[in-house]
């Protein structure tokens, strides 16, 4: 008989195991709370005017025409019976299943920080990045009308978490500032706009080697980058920000690159967690007493070869969606599971144009313009859809050539804040 698996998020982890599933003949019902798919490591250049929303997000019935055993289901998933076997959605439905895949990712976290979750900005679901635009542009608008108003501190942007994408977001940032608005507002001094990236370690980027957190913090200050480390954020308001090595920054807008803590599926099904919210798993990534159940992602806690908790990036998603896929295959033939083995491809990031760090397996270290072209391809060649590589390709293409920036656009009326998510302490 035909295994009917439920799987609940359409991100990395969710698409690969449903995939993986639909194309060994498994019958999948796939909901997420979006029609789309995500692609998070380019959410910063919308942000920044570089690409449109839909370059990055991707239809989940679109992926899914040539499968017609894969029912894609819309709805937001609040609660399931383990042991009835079903997941309810938020309307009432029940959706019953043979197996069960959790793949709902993670949420950004303010951790309880004072003043957070009113002003910062996060950057997680696709609604976020046109909402950040059209803050920082707005702020432009503000001040061009009302010049005293760079004085304090209104073209200032300070982006808190210097990983990944506190990174990219800095250096997009300093280009979108110095290359773009410099032009459209003559009548401002836009040399006065700063971007200031804060990370509470001692240096950007901390999961990576040495040499590329030297070159990142380098690179980033050499654009213009204020790089502040070793100091984290007491609290925040509209327009300041208090560091606890007692320093207060003016700056109108602040974003949220801090940290994600997993959503609170889990916790709510009285499964395991984490301090930081992730599901405890077993090595084959079942939920230990729920065979059934399968978690991946960045809503699962597994480990690597070492015992070291899996960072949440897209990697262990996608490995983890086909491992899972697989499990539940050899389950279902009455054949034992095999544990899951993470393989580790690397890390990278990019500061801007001709600029970016890679650390690559066998100890390959990338940086400067190699390190950006790989960049640039790694990234074209894990976008879904043929329409959103050729679109995301032209407009980096315009946007190398000409310095411009197409999409800078205010789409949202004035507001104070914030994300489409709201945020987890
Ligand atoms: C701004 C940003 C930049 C990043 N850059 C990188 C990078 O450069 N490299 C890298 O490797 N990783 C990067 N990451 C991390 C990477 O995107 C995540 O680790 C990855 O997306 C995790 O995959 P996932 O399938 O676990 O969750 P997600 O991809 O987040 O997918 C979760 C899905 O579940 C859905 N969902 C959530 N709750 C429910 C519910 N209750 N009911 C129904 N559906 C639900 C969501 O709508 C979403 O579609 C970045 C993340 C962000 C936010």
């Amino acid at each position: 008989m035909t295994v009917h698996v439920v799987v609940v998020g359409g991100g990395f982890g969710g698409l690969n195991a449903a995939r993986a599933l639909a194309s060994h003949g498994a019958r999948v019902t796939l909901i997420d709370r979006e029609n789309f798919h995500l692609f998070q490591p380019l959410l910063y250049q919308v942000a920044t005017s570089g690409l449109n929303p839909a370059d990055i997000a991707y239809p989940l019935r679109a992926v899914f025409h040539a499968a017609p055993q894969v029912q894609v289901r819309i709805g937001e998933v609040v609660n399931a019976d383990l042991d009835a076997r079903h997941v309810v959605l938020a309307d009432g439905t029940r959706v019953p299943y043979d197996h069960l895949v959790l793949a709902a990712g993670a949420t950004t976290a303010d951790f309880g920080i004072p003043g957070v979750a009113e002003h910062a900005l996060g950057l997680k679901r696709l609604a976020d990045a046109p909402r950040l635009r059209g803050e920082v542009l707005r702020r432009f608008e503000e001040a061009d009308a009302k010049p005293e108003l760079v004085a304090q501190g209104w073209l200032t942007t300070m982006i808190v978490g210097g990983g990944p994408t506190g990174v990219e977001m800095a250096g997009a940032l300093v280009e979108l500032f110095s290359k773009v608005l410099a032009k459209d507002f003559p009548r401002l001094d836009v040399s006065r706009a700063k971007v200031v990236l804060v990370e509470m370690g001692d240096e950007v980027l901390p999961p990576f080697s040495p040499q590329s957190r030297r070159h990142a913090a380098e690179q980033l200050r050499r654009r213009g980058v204020d790089v502040l480390t070793g100091c984290r954020v007491q609290r925040v308001d509209g327009t300041h920000v208090w560091l606890d090595d007692g320093q207060s920054v003016s700056a109108a807008t602040l974003v949220w690159a801090a940290g994600v803590t997993a959503v609170a599926l889990p916790a709510q099904l009285g499964l395991s967690t984490t301090r930081d919210g992730r599901a405890v798993v077993s090595e084959d990534l079942s939920v230990p007493g729920h065979p059934h159940v399968w978690i991946v992602g960045d809503l699962a806690a597994a480990k690597d070869a070492g015992g070291q908790m899996l960072p949440q990036v897209a990697q262990p998603a996608i490995q983890g969606g086909r491992h899972v896929a697989q499990q539940i295959l050899r389950r279902h033939a009455g054949l034992a599971t095999r544990p899951f083995v993470y393989r580790d491809k690397g890390s990278m990031a990019t500061i801007g144009r001709h600029a970016a760090v890679a650390d690559l397996p066998w100890g390959i270290h990338l940086k400067g313009v190699v390190g950006w072209l790989a960049w640039l391809f790694l990234h074209l060649l894990t976008l879904m859809g043929f329409r959103n590589r050729l679109s995301v390709l032209l407009n980096w293409a315009w946007n190398y050539a000409t310095w411009d920036r197409g999409t800078r656009l205010i789409l949202e009326t004035p507001s104070r804040r914030r994300s489409g998510e709201g945020m987890a302490a």
